[in-house]
């Protein structure tokens, strides 16, 4: 069984290590630190559901430096670790993204891009990656903080201060949905590790679920992925528009 590490961003009341206790917020007053709680322990239930091991960074309102978040998955040597933010910018900016580090490993491309498709299919909002992946100097993936064995990338569901969002991320059945979709491209990813098995087509990968295949044999903790060269790098790199403002 493997360790899935899950970061519910931000929570608390005070900055703590370039942690802001929140950032975005919905027009209902919904904060995002709470929909990022509330989704990632929907997530961790889905995960667990599927027969793997999940760890959350926090349970409770509180704040996690970003080093400390990223040590989480560190210490545990986690092939997964996906920090879990909603955005916000003027009200009608909508869509999902995925961000990897700008130095990231290949494998954390691959995650990036199972959990991108999957959760895109069930926001069923604009794939804001374009079908690629997007790179940001993220605190909480840099390669510092990580283990070489852990795929990290940092998940952006979606815009919560668009009204219509807000609403339905007060809705139990749309975050079971949102949940369940990440948990399904994490799966995805985690099947592309099983020892001895060739690994996923990215562009399968794209398709998210039908790559789900729980009841393999896992990797042990710590062991590398197959050692296949996959181009990580971007077919078309998307210039980081000003849009996205939170820097989590
Ligand atoms: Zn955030």
């Amino acid at each position: 069984m493997v360790d899935i590490v899950i970061d519910p961003g931000h929570g608390g009341s005070r900055n703590v290590g370039g942690s802001d206790a929140n950032h975005a917020s919905g027009p209902s007053g919904l904060l995002e630190k709470t929909a990022t709680l509330d989704v990632a322990k929907r997530v961790a239930k889905a995960l667990e559901a599927a027969g793997h091991n999940a760890v959350l960074t926090r349970t409770t309102d509180e704040n996690l430096g970003l080093a400390a978040r990223a040590k989480v998955a560190e210490r545990l040597k986690a092939p997964v670790f996906v920090s879990v933010h909603f955005n916000g910018f003027d009200g009608v900016t909508q869509g999902t993204e995925t961000f990897c580090h700008t130095t990231h490993f290949p494998k954390s491309a691959v995650l990036c891009k199972a959990v991108q498709a999957a959760t895109v299919t069930a926001t069923g909002l604009r794939d804001r990656n374009r079908g690629g992946v997007k790179t940001l100097d993220l605190g909480v993936l840099n390669p510092n903080s990580h283990d070489a064995a852990t795929a990290c990338v940092l998940l952006e569901v979606s815009f919560m201060d668009v009204p219509d969002e807000d609403r339905r991320l007060q809705t139990a059945a749309y975050k079971d949905k949102v949940a369940a979709g990440i948990a399904a491209g994490i799966g995805a990813y985690v099947a592309t590790l099983s020892v001895g098995r060739e690994s996923v087509p990215a562009r399968q990968l794209q398709d998210g679920f039908e790559a789900l295949l729980p009841s393999r044999p896992e990797v042990a903790a710590g062991q590398e992925a197959p050692r296949r060269r996959r181009t990580a790098a971007p077919k078309k790199k998307v210039a980081g528009k000003t849009e996205r403002v939170e820097r989590a």
